[in-house]
């Protein structure tokens, strides 16, 4: 009898396993960075060619590794960094599992090169294909070189399916911006074919590392945030709306340092914009959240990008939250878990800060490193609890008069503004259309003299009597009449002005459109979106400076949000720097 089972030889297992780790060059720029970031760096330097398949080289100046260490690292399961079980809850460090070296040199040809400053001399290791090729004393340096070369040799279908360099090169890239995000700390030097494309030194904060990364635009744009709920911390940077990218690859999400790619967070950073963003746009956010090693599950593949949390729907809430705080500059006020109101009674708007001071000086960033993420930040103060009591600050700004197609000029001392009627007075009408439904605030009703029959078509009557209590709370008093119809005795003040054959019948429209599309709550918010949008002044009238001013004061009421429930813009804005220069005037 022949035996026909056989334990698989070594090497063909790592091959195995680097199926599932190395994915395409960038896995592997992943896992050199996660060790060299786990060793304690103070400057990576990581040098690709050809998108990484004929090139990928990672020098760092961490703790570095003894002969003995060099040769058992590049075995498979062996680790510095779990001990026992238990620590596979518990996983601080990059890297786990153990694997990575062995599946990358099964698949390459692999040199690496370490001292540990403490041993007599450097070592270095030649790997061809997972077999040691030769090991060699070198003369270096306390840190570690690992140099992987021509990627999948003995792989030539996984070689075939490489994208182009262009777009391996470019996740690449990604993923070492992403790195360099989480680690302002670490200095970070990478190059693509000899030519340096980043260079960033150590510094002390996210923001000035993001600075470094990003356009002066985009940083003119952000705005902080630091929410905290339990032991869950989200901190981190949002752009404010309108500003908006067009791919959803502008959210970086981090949990516990980690650049994770996860649905949940982008779920959520959408719930929390959900009013200010334009369809297809997405917002631009740098989010790192901690919590507690236990909370979150990130061993759920082996490259490491996806977690599982634990109490998904809390983390859910701190993230929208905290995000809609940061934009809104206005507190919550509802306890987490509860989710309905997202349109809190700001008291003072960033924006609004933002006009009536001076020069604003750069607050300073928090310093991830030094504030220890793993301690729970203490709950936040909000600021605007000192603030409350001051007057508006749009109503504080000068009125310079109106322009054809109902536009206000207003100025403050140092910036002309133009403000779209019609947007300021959706948003205004959209946060009391949401505060009466959530009955947190009283809508002023007015009954018409006349009342008003409608007449609608089965299905349109049936998908409006599903509005109604809706609209009731927001002030209408519609009622069923006869088949298909429906009167109309109150209407909310604010809608006064409305052509209700129009308004009823658009709304019908939209709900028809939108079907079953959606949950409830988000089918409900469509519907009052519409609404505002209907009843909010459209014909570009005069205003007179009385009616002005009480639109700025009712905005002043709505907080900051400085974008139509749309996502449009209401204001737009010229520095007097910005007239200054356009009229040659430096
Ligand atoms: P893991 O990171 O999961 O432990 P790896 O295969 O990536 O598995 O690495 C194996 C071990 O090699 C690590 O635990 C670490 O002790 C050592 N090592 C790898 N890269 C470096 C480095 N750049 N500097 C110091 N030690 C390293
Ligand atoms: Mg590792």
């Amino acid at each position: 009898m022949t035996q026909k089972i056989r334990l698989l030889d070594e090497t063909v297992i790592n091959r195995i396993a680097a199926g599932e780790v190395v994915e395409r060059p960038a896995s592997v720029v992943k896992e050199l960075l996660d060790n060299s970031i786990d060793a304690g760096s103070g400057s990576v330097r990581i040098d690709i060619e050809k998108g990484g398949s004929k090139l990928v080289r990672v020098r760092d100046d961490g703790g570095g590794m003894s002969r003995d260490d060099c040769l058992l690292c590049l075995e498979r399961h062996t680790t510095s960094k779990l001990t026992s079980e238990q620590d596979l809850v518990r996983i601080s460090t990059m890297g786990f599992r153990g694997e990575a070296l062995a599946s990358i040199a099964s698949v390459s040809r692999l040199t690496l090169l370490s001292y540990d400053g403490a041993s007599e001399e450097g070592t270095q290791v030649q790997m061809e294909g997972g077999t040691i090729r030769k090991v060699e004393p070198i003369g270096m340096g306390r840190g570690t070189v690992v140099e992987v070369r021509n990627l999948f040799f003995n792989m030539p279908v996984r070689r075939k399916f490489l994208k182009g360099y262009k777009v391996e090169a470019g996740h690449i890239e990604e993923f070492v911006t992403n790195v360099a995000l989480a680690y302002p700390g670490v200095g970070f030097v990478y190059s693509e074919d000899g030519r340096v494309k980043m260079d960033t030194p150590p510094v002390s904060s996210t923001f000035e590392r993001i600075r470094m990364l990003y356009s002066k635009d985009v940083c003119n744009n952000l705005t902080e945030v630091d929410y905290s709920v339990d032991d869950i911390r989200l901190h981190g940077y949002v752009a404010r709306p309108p500003y908006a990218r067009s791919s959803s690859r502008s959210v970086l999400p981090f949990v516990n340092g980690r650049a994770v790619r996860d649905r949940l967070i982008g779920a959520a950073l959408n719930r929390a914009l959900a009013h200010m963003m334009e369809r297809g746009r997405y917002p631009l956010a740098i989010l790192f959240l901690e919590l507690p090693r236990e909370s979150v599950d990130v061993n759920v593949h082996p490259q490491k990008a996806e977690v599982r949390f634990v109490h998904p729907q809390k983390v859910f809430d701190v993230i929208v939250n905290g995000v809609h705080e940061a934009i809104s500059g206005g507190p919550f006020g509802t306890p987490p878990g509860y989710r309905e109101p997202i349109f809190p009674l700001s008291p003072v708007s960033s924006m609004a800060r933002h006009l009536s001071e001076p020069e604003p000086k750069e607050p300073a960033p928090p310093d991830p490193i030094a504030r220890a993420p793993r301690e729970p930040a203490p709950p936040r103060q909000v600021q605007t609890e000192v603030l409350r009591d001051t007057p508006g600050k749009f109503e504080s700004l000068g009125i310079v008069g109106s322009l054809p197609g109902s536009f206000v000029i207003l100025h403050s001392d140092d910036e002309l503004i133009v403000l779209d009627h019609h947007a300021a007075h959706e948003r205004i009408l959209f946060e009391d259309l949401c505060r009466a439904d959530a009955q947190k605030g009283v809508i002023e009703s007015q009954d018409l003299l006349i009342p008003k029959v409608l007449e609608f078509s089965a299905l349109e009557a049936r998908t409006l009597a599903s509005a109604l209590d809706v609209l009731q709370r927001i002030g209408f008093q519609v009622e069923e009449f006869g088949e298909h119809s429906f009167v109309v005795k109150a209407v909310p003040t604010l809608c006064d002005r409305a052509d209700l054959d129009a308004l009823f019948g658009e709304l019908v429209e939209r709900m028809l459109e939108l079907g079953h599309q959606g949950d409830p709550h988000t089918r409900k918010e469509q519907l009052l979106k519409n609404l505002a949008c209907k009843a909010a002044a459209k014909e570009s009238k005069k205003l007179h400076v009385e009616e002005i001013r009480s639109l700025l004061r009712d905005l002043d009421r709505t907080g900051s949000i400085e974008v139509c429930p749309h996502g449009r813009p209401i204001t737009a804005r010229f520095s007097l720097k910005e007239i200054r220069k356009k009229l040659g005037r430096s």
